[in-house]
């Protein structure tokens, strides 16, 4: 062979009672996830995460692990976040150490221990913690898109490759948010929606780029991080609020320079002579009439349809919106603004003798006002939060009680990373987090063909807080054994290598005492 590794799946062989041809090494059986993979020499299992090398199971991404440097700390902003090398072994003074998860093999089929358990002294405290990868068939991305524009109705369908990987979630203040993956997508449709839903999720996970559609509305490319696609143009700007904020953000600076000014929003459009903004500053009426629903006085609801036009509506004229000026109290000569709330669209009229609204160039006193918009908003952004359920059975590697280990993370004695990087637990039943993944080293997700998401996740707690709650202690290890190439006695797979990563800048050390409630009563 040519030294490359290829995979080979159980299911492709009618395993598992493979028995070998004559003199040919015997495969080897991968029991890391469900597929149970049966691996020959050379060859890695379906999810390319194990491979048989010389007939041991070998898990091939690099343990990882973090590295808190006394000379790059954090805050010194001399620490560059996710900086990776080759792990050495070597801990240097000062230095403190995390094993996370990524690279660390599963605990399934959960009977057994986690891969490692691992003791270590902070701060004077005994603690341990528990790293294992989680094979998540619950699991998904919230993925929030800061843009004005209209990427698709409430509930409309997410697709990936033509298949339905999620849908469109209720807008939050100056995003769009959607809803991708989630079990229904990954076991309850097609093979092949399960299998695009899971490969989009790995990807967008692993901070990649992913294309999608959403039926009736936009195609995107998306990014962890990075300002999103619409439609083939790069979004710039988040808006700097509704058009009913924006009047009262503005309202004082436009004073004496316009007769009226609207800000035409797809949730919200707003009328300044008519707004409380403007009224309590003097703001005169104009007698304009705006086609939409009032809600309250200056504050126009459904002035157009949704769209990618002015300020997320359909709208390219935004004198659409416009009903006839009252003569009893309009004026020829009055001067109008017409602005969107990123600053984008603006237009400047004023009103001919038949009091019709005549368009001309935006005049200079009005234009820093429309820049001041433009520089008020924050660049846009794709954010992607990973969320799963860690409240099923991989509970078991920790504690041979698992509810235990529930209450525990719900008392805050535990605390619950991924990655090394900060998670939300819900509040409620099980252990239900959201983990943002640009706070998570690179590539920290697999996944397997169940289809399952893999993602790493740590436990980590008092030493007399894993006694109290079940845990494993006759398979806990020191750190400085772990970081040396050691690993528990359960572990049936090898390790490929190690590698080091810096913590990301904003990410608390995940074994620092002052995660937990007990330090804060102490102090
Ligand atoms: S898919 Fe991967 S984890 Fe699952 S059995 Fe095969 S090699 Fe092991």
């Amino acid at each position: 062979m040519n030294g490359q590794l290829v995979h080979h799946r159980a299911e492709d062989q009618g395993a598992p009672a493979v028995k070998p041809a004559e003199g040919k090494p015997e495969k080897i059986r991968c029991d890391a996830c469900p597929v149970t993979c049966f691996i020959a020499e050379g060859r890695t299992g379906a999810c390319d995460r194990y491979a048989n090398e010389g007939g041991a199971l070998v898990r091939l991404d690099p343990l990882t692990i973090l590295e808190n440097r006394a000379d790059a700390g954090e805050g010194t902003g001399e620490l560059v976040p996710f900086l990776e090398r080759e792990w050495d072994g070597d801990i240097l003074p000062g230095q403190e150490s995390f094993i996370t998860a990524v690279g660390a093999g599963t605990t399934y089929p959960d009977y057994k221990p986690a891969p490692f358990i691992v003791s270590s002294q902070v701060e004077g405290v005994d603690m341990v913690t528990v790293v294992t990868e989680g094979i998540f068939s619950y699991c998904g991305a919230k993925v929030k898109i800061d843009t004005d524009r209209h990427l698709g109705s409430e509930c409309a369908a997410v697709r990936a490759e033509g298949e339905v990987i999620g849908h469109v979630t209720t807008s939050e203040y100056g995003s769009q948010m959607l809803s991708l993956g989630g079990v229904n997508h990954l076991t309850g449709g097609s093979k092949k929606e399960g299998r695009v839903t899971c490969a989009t999720l790995l990807e967008l996970c692993n901070g990649g780029a992913v294309d999608l559609t959403i039926d009736g509305g936009a195609e995107l490319t998306v990014k962890a991080g990075a300002a999103p696609i619409v439609n083939g143009a790069r979004e710039e700007r988040m808006r700097v609020g509704c058009g009913s904020a924006t009047v009262g953000m503005f309202a004082a600076q436009w004073k004496g320079l316009v007769d009226e000014v609207v800000v035409v929003d797809d949730h919200i459009t707003g009328v300044m002579s008519e707004h409380q903004a403007g009224k309590v500053i003097g703001w005169a009426p104009t007698g304009i009439k705006i086609n939409g629903r009032r809600s309250t006085p200056g504050r126009y609801f459904q002035v157009a349809e949704p769209g990618t036009g002015w300020g997320g509506t359909d709208l390219t004229n935004p004198l659409d919106i416009l009903g006839a000026f009252n003569p009893k109290q309009a004026w020829p000569g009055l001067s109008l603004l017409m602005v969107s709330t990123t600053g984008e669209h603006a237009a400047y009229f004023e009103l001919d003798d038949s009091l019709t609204p005549v368009e001309k160039p935006i005049p200079a006193r009005l234009q820093p006002s429309v820049a001041r918009i433009e520089e008020n908003c924050e660049p846009a952004m794709t954010s992607v939060l990973f969320m799963a359920g860690a409240g099923g059975s991989l509970r078991s590697g920790v504690t041979e009680n698992p509810v235990g280990l529930t209450r525990s993370v719900q008392k805050a004695l535990t605390y619950v990373s991924c990655g090394g990087a900060p998670v939300y637990v819900w509040p409620g039943g099980g252990i239900t987090l959201m983990a943002d993944v640009t706070r998570m080293p690179l590539n920290a997700f697999g996944y397997v063909p169940t289809p399952a998401l893999v993602a790493p996740i740590e436990f980590t707690m008092r030493a007399e807080d894993y006694r109290a709650l079940g845990g494993h202690m006759d398979y806990v290890i020191p750190l400085a054994d772990a970081v040396k190439g050691a690993s528990g006695r359960q572990n049936d797979h090898i390790l490929k290598g190690r590698r080091s990563v810096t913590p990301g800048a904003r990410n608390p050390w995940p074994a620092r005492p002052g995660n937990y409630p007990w330090k804060k009563t102490a102090q």
